[in-house]
């Protein structure tokens, strides 16, 4: 069984701080910053492309919320909302899940994007993805 399966079924212990039928948001065993939640189905689906859309939207309720509530508590100066896929994404535990991070400053966390946008054609890639 994976961990978060564990976690939800009361076999491992965790920091829960939010938690309805089918969503529980625990607090992420390694606090990238002051707070970090992870919010998590109650039904294991391996990543965004397995969960059903009703479940997805549980989740996605459950993170506005955790978010709401951490920014009222802690007042940071902004958030992270994310999703590893699959393991070339960095994902290591393989039950979905999306990280609330909330941001004290610039420098907490390091997440960077290099513009590649020259290497690709864009009009290309908009019809592609249409
Ligand atoms: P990801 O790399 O997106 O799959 O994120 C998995 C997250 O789960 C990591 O940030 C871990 O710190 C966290 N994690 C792993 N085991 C536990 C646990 N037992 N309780 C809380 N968080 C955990
Ligand atoms: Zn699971």
């Amino acid at each position: 069984m994976c961990v978060f399966c564990s976690i939800i079924k009361g076999d491992i212990p965790s920091k829960k701080v939010y938690e309805d039928e089918n969503v529980l948001a625990i607090l992420d065993i390694s606090q990238a910053t002051k707070g970090h939640t992870l919010v998590i189905p109650k039904k294991h689906f391996a990543n965004i492309l397995e969960i059903e859309y009703p479940e997805y939207e549980n989740v996605m309720y459950a993170v506005k919320k955790v978010t709401e509530k951490i920014n009222v508590v802690y007042k940071p100066a902004g958030f992270n909302i994310l999703n590893n896929c699959n393991e070339a994404a960095g994902q290591t535990v393989m039950h979905f899940h999306v990280h609330v991070i909330p941001r004290y400053d610039n420098n907490d966390v390091k997440i960077e994007f290099t513009d590649h946008s020259k290497e690709y054609d864009l009009n290309q890639i908009a019809e592609d993805l249409k």
